[in-house]
C-alpha cells in the first residue's frame, strides 16, 4: 500500500512494541518515520531466543483488558500471530516446611506469540518496513537539535552479541523525536546529550516530562532458560511463586507450536536486586537449586541452561498517563511504564504517542 507523505519526519529510538505501534500509526498518517534500535531485531523485552532450543526469556504471555486492545488481539489471533496458551496454572508459596501449591488460579485468557513469543512483534516490524525505515543494531548515544530545532541522532552500529562497535552513524532532519526506552536509559541518554546543538539538555532536564521519567523505577529480573532431558515431577505449565528467589516457573514448551521439556525460571525482583552483580553461573546454580526444591525431587538431567540479566524488567510505579509529550521541545516518550507494566500497556502507550504527535502537527500546520 502507498501512503501519501505529509513531509513531517519523526525519529523513534527503540523498536519495542510501543515504538513499533507508534511508528506504524504515524506512517499510516503519512509521516516519514525512522525507527532505530540497538538490538538485532525488534521486540525489546518481548524477547525469544533466536537459536534452537528456543525459549521466551522476556515476556511470557499477554492478556487484554482494554476493549480496543481486545480487538487488536482478536485481529492478531485471526492472522495466526498469537494463539491462546491453555496451560495448567498454579501458585506456590514457600514456607519453612517447603512449598505449598495452590491449584485453583482464577481463569484468564492468556495469549502467546507463535511459534515464539516475539514472533508477533517481529511480524509487525516487518510490516512497518513497507512504510517506514527500521534500523537495527544501531545504538543511539546522543540527540541534538540545530538552529531550526530539527533533531539529529548520533550513535554507533553495534554487534549485539558482544556489543562491539563497527562504525558510527548520524541521522539528521527530524521534526519530532520519540524515545521508547526504559526510563533509566532515557535519563542517561538525555543527560548525555551534546549541548552544542542548541542547549537541548538544559531544556529537556527542566521539563515536566523529565521530572516524571526520573521517578519511574523498573525492577530487575534474572531469566534462566533450562532444557531438561525428561519431564520433572511438577504437573503445571505456569507457576507464580511467592517467598522464594523464584517468582515464576513455566514449561515454555507447553505453549502452542513448541516441543520438548524447555523451562523458564524468573527470579523475584527482590532476589534479582540483591544479586544483580552476581556471576550468571552463580545465579544459574541458585535458581536451579530452588527449582529442584519446588519440584520436590532431584531434577532430570539439564541438557542446556542459559541465564539472562534484565536490569530493567518491570515498571514498579508506572505513570498511568498513556504517553508523555513535550510539545515545546517536540519530543515524546512512550513505553509500558507510561501506562502500566505489561504488553497491553506498551501497545496502548504507542497509540497514545502517535495521537499526540498527529494532534500537535495538526495544530502547527
Ligand atoms: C522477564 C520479563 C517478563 C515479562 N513478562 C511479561 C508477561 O508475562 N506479560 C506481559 O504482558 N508483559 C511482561 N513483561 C513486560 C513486557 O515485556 C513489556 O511491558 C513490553 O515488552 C515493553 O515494551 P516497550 O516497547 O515499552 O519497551 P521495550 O521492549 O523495553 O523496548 C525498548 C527498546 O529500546 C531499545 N533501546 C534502548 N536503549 C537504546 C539505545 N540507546 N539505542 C537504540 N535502542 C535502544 C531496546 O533495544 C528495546 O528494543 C515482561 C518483561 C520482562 C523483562
Amino acid at each position: 500500500m502507498e501512503y501519501a507523505k505529509n513531509g513531517i519526519k519523526v525519529v523513534i529510538v527503540g523498536a519495542g512494541l510501543s515504538g513499533i505501534v507508534c511508528a506504524q500509526a504515524l506512517a499510516d498518517k503519512g509521516f516519514e518515520v525512522t525507527v532505530v534500535d540497538k538490538g538485532r531485531q525488534a521486540g525489546g523485552r518481548l524477547a525469544s531466543r533466536e537459536r534452537q532450543p528456543s525459549f521466551d526469556y522476556g515476556a511470557q504471555y499477554l492478556t487484554a483488558s482494554d476493549s480496543s486492545f481486545k480487538d487488536v488481539v482478536a485481529n492478531w489471533s485471526a492472522q495466526g500471530l498469537v494463539l491462546p496458551w491453555n496451560g495448567r496454572f498454579a501458585q506456590a508459596e514457600k514456607a519453612r516446611a517447603g512449598f505449598s501449591l495452590v491449584r485453583s488460579v482464577p481463569h484468564k485468557e492468556r495469549y502467546v506469540g507463535v511459534p515464539k513469543m516475539n514472533s508477533f512483534v517481529v511480524a509487525l516490524a516487518a510490516e512497518l518496513t513497507k512504510s517506514a525505515t527500521l534500523l537495527s543494531q544501531h545504538r543511539v548515544i546522543s540527540l541534538q537539535t540545530n538552529s531550526s530545532n530539527c533533531f539529529s541522532v548520533l550513535g554507533e552500529k553495534i554487534e549485539p552479541a558482544n556489543e562491539t562497535v563497527t562504525e558510527t552513524f548520524i541521522l539528521t532532519g527530524f521534526d519530532y523525536a520519540v524515545l521508547n526506552m526504559p526510563p533509566p536509559q532515557i535519563v542517561a541518554l538525555i543527560s548525555a546529550i551534546d549541548t552544542a546543538g542548541g542547549a537541548l539538555t538544559g531544556r529537556l532536564v527542566t521539563s515536566e516530562s523529565f521530572d516524571l521519567i526520573k521517578q519511574v523505577e523498573l525492577s530487575p529480573c534474572f531469566a534462566l532458560i533450562v532444557q531438561l532431558a525428561s519431564a520433572p515431577a511438577l504437573e503445571y505449565d505456569g507457576i507464580k511463586v511467592a517467598n522464594s528467589p523464584l517468582a515464576w516457573v513455566a514449561r515454555d514448551s507447553s505453549k502452542p507450536q513448541r516441543a520438548g521439556e524447555n523451562w523458564v525460571l524468573h527470579a523475584s525482583p527482590q532476589w534479582s536486586n540483591s544479586h544483580i552483580e552476581d556471576s550468571l553461573s552463580d545465579v544459574t546454580a541458585a535458581l536451579l537449586a530452588e527449582f529442584a526444591v519446588l519440584n520436590r525431587q532431584v531434577l532430570p538431567v539439564v541438557l542446556f541452561a542459559k541465564c539472562h540479566r534484565w536490569r530493567y524488567a518491570l515498571p514498579q510505579n508506572p505513570l498511568a498517563l498513556g504517553a508523555l509529550f513535550d510539545s515545546a521541545n517536540k519530543i515524546g516518550y512512550c513505553g509500558d511504564w507510561c501506562q502500566g507494566n505489561n504488553i497491553e500497556a506498551a501497545y496502548l502507550s504507542g497509540r497514545h504517542m502517535a495521537e499526540a504527535i498527529v494532534g500537535d502537527s495538526a495544530l502547527a500546520g
